[in-house]
């Protein structure tokens, strides 16, 4: 017959998936921190290019207006020409400068990465390991319950509840949703020591000699 041991199980089986689980959050954390990081170098990429681009087009604009300033010219013309050269050419000027600025951000956040990526796969291989020991013991835990306790605990799992699967009785009053039992329904948990749900929440009733120790 079931007895403490079965619920001690039972709880470390709860902790375990649960511990799984973070290590999984954990793991999800680093991955995305590493794709943010990728994500930014490849934004500065991005206006790298934009920036070569928009050179080269002012370069060729400024061969034209040259050009055009080397032949007899109107005076309107030619002062026209000339403001709009020097606009340009202060343009290229700003795009260079920011160019420069790209380069060594991206120079210094290529180091960075390289070493954020060892750091990340460490974290990334350790996650994996405390789920796989998490689930691995989940795994030999559930192997030593009774079949129905496994089914009652796959039950109330499923159900994704907030704040855990488990809940206790006291006063004949589940904790956690305060539904009211009967005496005889209170002993059949504290005393006979059954796997019961409550009829209120559908948490698992753990024995007071469980909660206490
Ligand atoms: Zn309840």
């Amino acid at each position: 017959m079931p007895g403490i041991d079965e619920f001690l199980r039972l709880r470390e089986l709860a902790s375990m998936l649960s511990q799984a689980s973070a290590a999984s959050e954990a793991h999800e954390d680093e991955l995305n921190r590493l794709r943010k990081r990728e994500a930014t170098r490849a934004e500065t990429l991005t206006i790298l290019d934009a920036f070569k681009f928009e050179h080269r087009t002012l370069a060729s604009r400024l061969n034209d207006i040259e050009h055009q300033l080397s032949q007899r010219l109107v005076a309107e013309t030619q002062a026209r020409l000339e403001d709009e050269g020097l606009a340009l050419l202060m343009r290229q000027q700003e795009i260079d400068r920011a160019a420069d600025e790209a380069r060594t951000f991206l120079g210094g956040y290529d180091k960075t990465l390289t070493e954020l990526r060892v750091e990340i796969d460490a974290n990334l291989a350790q996650a994996r390991l405390r789920r796989d020991e998490a689930l691995a013991r989940a795994a030999a835990l559930r192997e030593d319950l009774p079949a129905d306790w496994r089914e009652k605990f796959d039950r109330v799992l499923a159900k994704k509840l907030a704040h855990g699967p488990f809940s206790r009785l006291t006063n004949t009053r589940c904790h956690f949703c305060q539904h009211a039992v009967s005496k005889v329904f209170e002993s059949e948990v504290d005393v006979l020591l059954q796997l019961k749900a409550c009829p209120g929440c559908g948490r698992l009733l753990l024995p007071h000699k469980v909660v206490a120790g």
